[in-house]
């Protein structure tokens, strides 16, 4: 029976890194809102050609464009298919189309993994970091200095550059913004059991078994 889920997790939990372990390991398929419009439009399917016309028209498209992408993409996956929803649903009214929307493709929700981070400890992590202009080498302020100061330890480079999205500021701003998105789903999904919470402060492999083992890979 494949898995059907949701995965959280605010910007540098490692989400992206995840999924695309699932997809690239178990065959799951990764359900984006954004990138499935993307390839309807492109496609040119009938859904897509409504949002392409809402989308020129500047308005945003609505929960039943939305829908009925999500079942056209149901449509063409095998049944053994898994799939991770990602970026959907965020409203609760989306999160009831959803049970309505897998229950016609004889599916179900079966997890909501939630990737945590201690906020703190991710900020600090980010907004330390940089690399080297040459080789790309990635160092850190505070736990991964070169061994010369200001010289690459790889190349000897003495340019090196800083993301300018990698500051505390901006890093808080994301968490606020990733907990206000899923403030409204995620009480529905821990009401009916089915939240399950991950380290997103662990070693990638580590993350990595600990979905597996929710999965039961
Ligand atoms: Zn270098």
């Amino acid at each position: 029976m494949a898995l059907n889920i949701i995965l959280l997790g605010p910007p540098g939990a490692g989400k992206g890194t995840q999924a695309s372990r699932l997809v690239e390991d178990a065959g799951m398929v990764q359900l984006s809102t954004g990138d499935m419009l993307r390839a309807a439009v492109k496609a040119g399917t009938p859904v897509g050609l409504q949002a392409k016309a809402v989308m020129e028209a500047g308005e945003l498209v609505s929960d039943e464009i939305v829908n009925a992408l999500i079942d056209e993409t149901l449509d063409r996956l095998s049944p053994d298919q898994g799939v991770i929803f990602d970026g959907y649903p965020r409203t609760a009214g989306q999160a009831a189309s959803l049970d309505g929307l897998l229950g016609r493709h004889g599916r179900k929700l079966d997890h909501v993994i939630e990737l945590d981070v201690d906020e703190d400890a991710l900020v600090d992590r980010i907004s330390g970091r940089f690399s080297c202009a040459r080789c790309s080498t990635p160092y850190h302020d505070r736990y991964n200095q070169p061994e010369v100061a200001g010289v690459c330890d790889l190349c000897g480079s003495t340019e090196f550059k800083r993301r300018p999205d990698d500051n505390a500021e901006t890093v808080r701003t994301r968490l606020a913004e990733y907990r206000a998105k899923t403030a409204p789903i995620l009480p529905i999904y821990e009401a009916r059991g089915l939240v399950r919470h991950v380290d997103g402060m662990a070693p990638i492999e580590k993350v990595g078994a600990a979905i597996d083992a929710l999965l039961e890979r």
